[in-house]
């Protein structure tokens, strides 16, 4: 292990605008693809005549799914960059991305957003900025990608960034927390070093960029919350929920309960990694065995948390939704489900408290009879069975959703209050 702080990082943006193309890059440029690999491909390809530059081993190393004609799997790849340990978190063009993203599994700290400066803002970079606004990215850094095929006109770069600073100002994302780069993914210019492709660029690097960004800080002094993924029996040990631990310590002798199920326990074993460990911490992935619950006691989308402070259970709660597409109108009795953390519930959004004006933040209408696509509002929201959820300004990590229906998001948002049994 490495003193080096950690940062999850999301590569968003739509889809064939290069995405996989700079996450291998990165690995190959930081050195993250172990030497021996590069070497195999590099022979193999030899031998079939295919010679090339080493970035292109790389990618076929990523693109094992490529052949089956899927995207290639980026996520969970791993790089270290003089500042941090990145972790690349699920990706877009993975059918479950929006779903994985409000999920504790793949929760990012920051994200770069990719856009093919041929190409510009298309659907899905909208849809993913917006969510990334939503769900309390911190900072983005936009790399304007396939500068080459433009041939690195400034006009171009110029045009492009003007397009998505009109994105970032309609969801209302901070362009003061954005920098943009001219990138060629594949040809590798501005990532680890200035290209001589941009003279008129003098802004950083993209790995610059990604140095600098601010250290996530990890939510300990909260109180304990780890939603559960999943529920195993192993033999010797007993029954071993699994989950990230999304904010407190998790410590063997801890008293904890989980919720809605309410059941709870003294914690008797963690494990991390196939090793057993006294004590967990923001962002590690546990398993662990409760005295006295079994099997069934518990399941996925319960929050465990301390005995004396236990996790909320909303009979209902206010939230911040933006709604991002519907084909028709939302009206008081909409029932869609809700994907907080791992629980997927069914809700009735019960009233619609305010339309709120998406450009200035302030309420343009009280109690409307009814929100459409770009809209945002304050409403109030009753699941139809128990839910676990925590008023985001507590607890930022369990207060976001997204909302799904027809194998859509329909919108996403963030819980205000909580009101309990
Ligand atoms: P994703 O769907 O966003 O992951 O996009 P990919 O990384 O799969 O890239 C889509 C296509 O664009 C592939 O054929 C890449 O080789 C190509 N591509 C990606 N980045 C660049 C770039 O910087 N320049 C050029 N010319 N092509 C690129």
């Amino acid at each position: 292990m490495t003193d080096t702080p950690h940062q999850n990082l999301a590569i968003i943006g739509h889809v064939d605008h290069g995405k996989s193309t700079l996450v291998g890059r990165l690995l190959f440029e930081t050195g993250s693809v172990p030497e021996h690999i590069i070497e195999q491909h590099r022979k193999e390809a030899e031998e079939k005549g295919k010679g090339g530059f080493e970035f292109a081993y790389v990618m076929d190393n990523l693109a094992e799914e490529r052949e089956r004609g899927l995207t290639i799997d980026i996520a969970h790849q791993e790089f270290t960059t003089d500042t941090y340990d990145f972790t690349i978190v699920d990706c877009p063009g993975h059918r479950d991305f929006v779903k994985n993203m409000i999920t504790g599994a793949s929760q990012a700290d920051n994200a770069v957003l990719v856009v093919a400066a041929d190409d510009g803002v298309a659907p899905q970079t909208q849809e993913h900025v917006f969510l990334a606004r939503t769900l309390g990215i911190d900072e983005l850094i936009v790399g304007i990608n396939k500068m080459d095929i433009v041939d690195y006109d400034e006009d171009r770069f110029r045009a492009v960034v003007e397009e998505v600073k009109q994105l970032f100002n309609q969801v209302r994302f901070d362009t003061e927390d954005a920098s943009f780069i001219p990138i060629s993914a594949f040809e590798g210019d501005n990532i680890a070093e200035p290209s001589d492709n941009t003279p008129w660029y003098n802004g950083r690097t993209l790995l610059e960029a990604l140095n600098d960004l601010p250290a996530p800080e990890p939510p300990t002094d909260a109180p304990l919350r780890l939603p559960i993924q999943d529920v195993y029996t192993i033999s010797g040990i007993g029954t071993v929920p699994v989950g990230r631990v999304e904010t407190g310590v998790l410590n063997t002798g801890d008293s904890v309960s989980f919720r809605p199920s309410d059941v709870g326990g003294e914690v008797k074993t963690i494990e991390m990694h196939h090793e057993e460990v006294p004590t967990a911490e923001p962002g590690d992935n546990v398993g662990f065995n409760v005295r006295g619950i079994g099997k069934d006691d518990i399941r996925r989308g319960d929050v465990c948390g301390p005995a004396d402070d236990p996790p909320s259970v909303a009979e209902t709660f206010q939230a911040q939704i933006v709604v991002m597409q519907h084909p028709s109108v939302i009206t008081p009795g909409y029932t869609p489900v809700f994907h907080a953390h791992t629980a997927q519930v069914a809700g009735t959004i019960e009233s619609l408290d305010k339309k709120m004006d998406p450009s200035s933040g302030e309420v343009a209408e009280e109690n409307p009879d009814y929100i459409e696509a770009g809209d945002a509002a304050v409403v109030t929201v009753r699941p139809q069975k128990p839910l676990s959820i925590e008023p985001s300004d507590e607890i930022p990590e369990l207060g976001s959703f997204a909302i799904r229906d027809m194998g859509q998001t329909v919108a996403a948002g963030k819980v205000l209050a909580v009101s309990e049994k």
